[in-house]
Order: C-alpha cells, then sequence, then structure tokens
C-alpha cells in the first residue's frame, strides 16, 4: 500500500516538472528570472529556494491538501537552518561576462557559444556559435571545414529573456548587467536530463584556438545539482 502511493507522488512530482517547464514566464532581470509557481492538474505548485544553501523544496496544493518535497539538496543542505525564499531559478551562477566561451552539448553535437555586447537596457545581445557533429570538440582555423559557425543577435528589444538558437542548441539568455548576463539550464535544480536537452558548461575561457569541447575537465549539465557529464559521453 505504502510503496502504491509513493510511486504516485512520483509520477505527480513528474507532471508538476513538466508543467513547470511549460509555463515557465519569460522576463528577466534577477527577480524576475526566478518561477514561482504553476497550475498543475486540480492543483497548484508553488516553488521556494533557500537563500543560504541553494536547495529547492515545492509546495503542492491540491484539493485542500498541502504536501512538501525537497526537490534539490544541495550539498549544504543537511547543514543548513534553511531560509526559504519563494520562487527558483534555471539560470548557471555567477552570470556570463562578454568574450566568455560557454560550451554546450545535444547527445553527440558539441558547440561553444559566446555572448558580446551583452547590454540590460534595453536588453540585448550578439552572439557567435561553433559546433559539429562528429564527436570531436576543437573549433580551430585548421578544423575548417569539420565545424560549422556563424553569428546572431537577440531579436526583440522587449523581451529580457530569448532563447538563442543555433544548430540543434537551444540556450535561455537574459541580461543582468552591461557586459554580463545568464544563461539557463534546461531543467529546473536536481532535474535530470531530458531528450532532447541543451546541456551546458560555462567557462572562463576566451580562446576559441585554444578550447577543445571533449576535455574530460567540462563537465555538461542538464540543471544545478546535475552530476553532469564529459563531451565524449552519448
Ligand atoms: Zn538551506
Amino acid at each position: 500500500m505504502e510503496q502504491r502511493v509513493e510511486s504516485g507522488e512520483r509520477r505527480a512530482a513528474f507532471i508538476v516538472l513538466v508543467m513547470a517547464l511549460m509555463l515557465a514566464a519569460p522576463g528577466c532581470s534577477k527577480p524576475r528570472v526566478r518561477l514561482v509557481s504553476a497550475g498543475i492538474p486540480g492543483g497548484m505548485i508553488s516553488y521556494y529556494t533557500c537563500s543560504l544553501c541553494g536547495s529547492v523544496k515545492t509546495v503542492t496544493k491540491s484539493g485542500g491538501r498541502r504536501s512538501e518535497t525537497i526537490t534539490y539538496k544541495s550539498p549544504g543542505y543537511a547543514a543548513c537552518p534553511h531560509i526559504w525564499k519563494v520562487g527558483v531559478s534555471r539560470f548557471a551562477e555567477p552570470p556570463i561576462t562578454d568574450g566568455r566561451i560557454v560550451l554546450v552539448k545535444r547527445g553527440r553535437a558539441l558547440g561553444a557559444l559566446i555572448l558580446r555586447n551583452q547590454k540590460l537596457q534595453p536588453a540585448h545581445t550578439d552572439f557567435v556559435w561553433y559546433y559539429r557533429n562528429d564527436g570531436k570538440g576543437t573549433f580551430r582555423k585548421r578544423d575548417v571545414g569539420l565545424f560549422r559557425t556563424g553569428s546572431g543577435s537577440s531579436r526583440s528589444k522587449a523581451r529580457l529573456m530569448e532563447q538563442l538558437k543555433f544548430g540543434p542548441f537551444s540556450v535561455v539568455w537574459c541580461s543582468t548587467e552591461d557586459g554580463k548576463g545568464m544563461v539557463a539550464y534546461a531543467e529546473l535544480p536536481g532535474g535530470a536530463m531530458t531528450t532532447g536537452d541543451t546541456l551546458i558548461c560555462p567557462t572562463t575561457e576566451t580562446d576559441i584556438e585554444k578550447i577543445d569541447a571533449t576535455d574530460p575537465k567540462w563537465v555538461y549539465r542538464a540543471s544545478v545539482g546535475d552530476p553532469g557529464r564529459s563531451g565524449t559521453a552519448p
């Protein structure tokens, strides 16, 4: 009996996560990157993040019942007294400075995204991209013909948050200040990778000639708390 209840809860938690991703509202600047709550069949789910350790809990209200679930336990969870603040963010910390390489992975495809000219008001970014589909991870001049490259810009000045798309990748970006912005993980904190996710690995590297996306030191994640995988993982 208890087993059945537990698997039912797990199913409910899955539905909740999917709904939350679909309902993640556009709009950025720090306070608004946080998803506060989302409707679920027959109820509502609210998100809270601990301002001390970064763990995430959800409160589900459905049919007069209220239940709490810790959906992401950060490494400091056990020792933390927890101060819960409403909202949850998918964005990687710290913000990404202009010129720094964000590595991306989707299946065997590996790529690099470099943000340039990030502006807060009005929100804007230019970006340069590279990717290849053969499982290799260099984008040097001598590799020409083995990778694709191009550039783009955020489309609308009215929106603070945008999906930057190139090749098979899609990365949500938002501006935080001139010269800096944030990129989002595909999943909420603690969420597992699902098919089609663009995995990200922010770096402090700036030289596309020197970086190798398959270097084992680069860990590609679907969420905060995802243990991640190397560039050569399937
Ligand atoms: Zn805490």
